[in-house]
């Protein structure tokens, strides 16, 4: 499907749930927020619907994040009814990576090899003070389950938080060659006041090539990571939903009021 400015929509990310069992700083508050009831959460076979409408318009590609993915249960059988669906190229799944060694051997089973996991820091008590409550030691785990699984790519989303990792940069950077993993560098974003800043060593943040709509855990569908307004799936309809969605997509992405990455999934 094409926009208004031509482009081509391929690759719909899929927020799961908005529950998350981390509380990052520069993404959600200390005490959390209003979760969503969980009537109002799509089921798995929701969610599927809308993979299958969304192949017929042109998509090809998904990924799965939250909230915490990994917090929904059982996220492994969402994913092998997405692989499932013929013209679903391409699955991949963001994650804080502190459930990994719990899940990563589902997930594998399901099907899943793409994943990009987020960390800012190798400092445990820097890892602590930026997630509020996380522990590293339980991502590295992951990543090293995950790596001898065989995951191909694991690429590391690294936030940068001026004045918090500057220093853990250098120090995330040699892991990552260390461990032959990808690394991903993103400026920490300001939705309210629009700082917008583009994702390096990513094809996010170029707004002229964007091929991306997003779903929230109840199922709206949004334009853009910066736009304010969502169609329902339950409420218009899942082929209406991506239409409006499509209609309005922005030529750039530039200030929200209403949404958080905790909510659109980043
Ligand atoms: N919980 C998963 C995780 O942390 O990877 C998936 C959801 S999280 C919202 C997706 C990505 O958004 C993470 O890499 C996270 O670091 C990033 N993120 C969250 N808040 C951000 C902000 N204010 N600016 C830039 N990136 C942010
Ligand atoms: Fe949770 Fe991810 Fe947000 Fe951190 S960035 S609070 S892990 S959803």
């Amino acid at each position: 499907m094409f926009d208004r400015f031509n482009r081509n929509i391929t690759y719909l990310r899929i927020s799961v749930t908005d529950r998350c069992n981390l509380r990052c700083r520069y993404c959600m508050p200390e005490e959390g927020v209003a979760l969503k009831h969980h009537t109002e959460i799509l089921s798995f076979e929701e969610i599927t619907d809308v993979v299958k409408t969304g192949v017929k318009l042109g998509i090809n590609k998904i990924r799965l994040t939250g909230g915490e993915p990994l917090a929904r249960k059982n996220v492994a059988e969402l994913i092998r009814m997405i692989k499932a669906v013929d013209g679903i190229q391409d699955v991949g799944l963001t994650t804080n990576g502190t459930l990994l060694p719990q899940f990563a051997e589902d997930l594998w089973q399901a099907g899943l090899r793409r994943l990009n996991i987020s960390l800012d820091t190798l400092n445990n008590d820097k890892y602590r003070e930026i997630t509020r409550n996380g522990e590293l030691n339980d991502v590295l785990t992951g990543i090293g389950i995950a790596k001898k699984l065989g995951f191909d790519p694991i690429k590391i989303n690294f936030v940068r938080i001026p004045g918090v990792n500057e220093a853990d940069e250098k120090e995330v950077k040699q892991f990552c060659i260390r461990n032959e993993l990808k690394i991903r560098f993103i400026r920490q974003m300001d939705l309210a006041t629009g700082a917008f800043s583009p994702v390096e060593g990513g094809e996010g943040g170029n707004c002229s090539i964007c091929n991306r709509l997003r779903m929230t855990a109840d199922g709206k569908i949004i334009p853009c990571l910066f736009s304010d307004v969502g169609y329902s799936t339950r409420e218009y309809g899942i082929e209406e939903a991506f239409a409006k969605a499509l209609h309005i997509k922005p030529k750039q992405g530039k200030i929200s009021v209403n949404h958080n990455f905790y909510n659109i999934g980043g």
